[in-house]
């Protein structure tokens, strides 16, 4: 199952995501953590991302397209896997049917945009081991250390509340485009992110496993 998960920031899409890919068994394939192991491993690409996040310009889609084609040959992506955090714009969806063909299903969860910035303001994420909290719907045991490594969790400047507005005009103005492109190949599928992460997984397994 190729699978694609879409969702404005904040719609819980990482999180579900590792949920669906315990349930499926087929990885979590997140383009963001593809690039963090690329620098954390301080290759030679790693260096050259970098440099281009410090500039403050977004990583050029070739890049993204080949680290993730590389990823998607390794033998755990045979059964399929879920594809998170890709594609972000019309180009990129255009240019993935050259590496994985046509997609199986595409997920678009749906969420108000008051329950975004709700959730954004409150997520807290490890800056060590990645594991992400919410203050309010997903505490760690003690407050503001990581329950997995011990570490103080930190909220990303994304996720303050005075940009959660602008980055959600911005996505919407990018994604929009592709919500259509899926919905005329009759494979997008739309989900409410607007419950709880239990309700929410239980309806996108539904989902993939009826349709
Ligand atoms: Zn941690």
């Amino acid at each position: 199952m190729k699978l694609i998960l879409i969702g404005c920031p904040g719609a819980g899409k990482g999180t579900q995501a590792k949920r669906l890919s315990k349930h499926f068994n087929i990885p979590h394939i997140s383009t963001g953590d593809l690039l963090r192991e690329q620098i954390e491993l301080k290759t030679e690409l790693g260096k050259k991302i970098t440099n281009i996040m410090d500039s403050g310009q977004l990583v050029p889609d070739e890049i993204v397209s080949n680290i993730l084609s590389e990823r998607l040959k390794r033998d755990d992506c045979k059964k399929g896997y879920i594809l998170d955090g890709y594609p972000r714009n019309l180009r990129q969806a255009e240019g993935l049917s050259d590496i994985i063909g046509e997609a199986d299903k595409v997920i678009f969860i749906e969420v108000n945009e008051d329950v975004i910035v709700e959730r954004m303001s409150g997520r807290r994420d490890c800056p060590k081991c990645g594991q992400m909290y919410h203050i309010k719907h997903n505490p760690s045991k003690v407050s503001g250390v990581c329950d997995e490594c011990g570490s103080a969790l930190i909220q990303r400047k994304d996720d303050e509340e005075d940009t959660v507005k602008n980055r959600l005009r911005v996505y919407h103005e990018t994604t929009m485009p592709i919500i259509n492109y899926y919905d005329k190949k009759g494979i997008l599928f739309r989900v409410s992110g607007n419950g709880d992460i239990e309700e929410i997984t239980s309806c996108l397994i539904k989902t993939l496993e009826e349709a």
